[in-house]
């Protein structure tokens, strides 16, 4: 095989299923999801640990398709292909726009930091991103995840998997009146709907900004990642 790809993402599994045996997935094993092309599953154990993983299987570069807030797997994969001497690409969606009416926050923490008490808050961070919101009084959640998360804050949590549609997204904030609504800024194609339905609905937008990465090559589309790995065979 020729490349790693470092997974977690929808793009991810398109690219692996565009490269087929070319490349491994590498999935962190943190949900149910996972993938029918070559892949592996769990962490490598620190740089140490990816550095060891690339020299054993020889691979040629690595595709860093993680999700942009995986900020740590991030680094270890630019340290690691540094200290291994191979190429790393980032496959990444474009963050959305700043909109004049969000509030942006630098991390999760800032975004519970800066709900006032009534709020009715529609947290769409993930299951696993919800510990800064579980203590934090006087605050109505609806959570959404794909996977039951171990503890919610008080409120409703659902699950649901992307993509979501405006219509969706309208009827979910109308029905539990929502005042606030928490993101990540993930970027995400399939789950934008939830931006638009809040500017109709006149809810306010904690956008929780993108954590700070190595700076490495990067592009936006499957597309180019496949071209990419295809010119490391010159
Ligand atoms: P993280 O904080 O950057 O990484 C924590 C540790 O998990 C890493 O040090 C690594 O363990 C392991 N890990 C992460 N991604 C891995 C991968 N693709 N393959 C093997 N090991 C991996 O990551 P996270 O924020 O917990 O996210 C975990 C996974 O969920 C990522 O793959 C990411 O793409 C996906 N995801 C994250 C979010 C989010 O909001 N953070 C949203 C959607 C999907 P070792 O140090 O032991 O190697």
């Amino acid at each position: 095989m020729k490349v790693l790809v470092l997974g977690g993402t929808a793009g991810a599994r398109h690219l692996g299923r565009a490269l087929g045996h070319e490349a491994m997935i590498s999935l962190a094993g943190v949900t149910s999801k996972t993938v029918s092309t070559p892949h592996r599953t769990g962490g490598f154990g620190g740089v140490a640990g990816l550095e060891q993983a690339l020299r054993a299987h020889g691979f040629m570069g690595v595709v860093d398709a993680t999700h942009p807030f995986a900020a740590q797997m991030s680094r270890h994969a630019f340290a690691a292909t540094n200290r291994v001497g191979i190429p790393l690409l980032r496959l990444a969606r474009p963050a959305w726009p700043r909109q004049p009416d969000w509030a942006e926050v630098a991390d999760l923490a800032g975004a519970a930091e800066v709900l006032p008490a009534g709020a009715r808050v529609f947290l769409t961070v993930g299951g696993q991103s919800l510990a800064p919101f579980l203590d934090t009084a006087n605050i109505w959640y609806l959570t959404r995840s794909i996977d039951p998360p171990l503890r919610v804050p008080n409120g409703v949590a659902i699950l649901q998997r992307p993509p979501f549609d405006l219509a969706h997204e309208v009827a979910l904030m109308k029905a539990h009146r929502i005042t606030h609504l928490v993101s990540k800024n993930a970027g995400s194609g399939a789950t934008c709907a939830k931006l638009a339905a809040a500017a109709l609905c006149g809810v306010q937008v904690i956008m929780v900004k993108r954590p700070r990465l190595p700076v490495v090559l990067t592009v936006e589309s499957v597309r180019e990642a496949v071209k990419w790995v295809e010119n490391l065979r010159e």
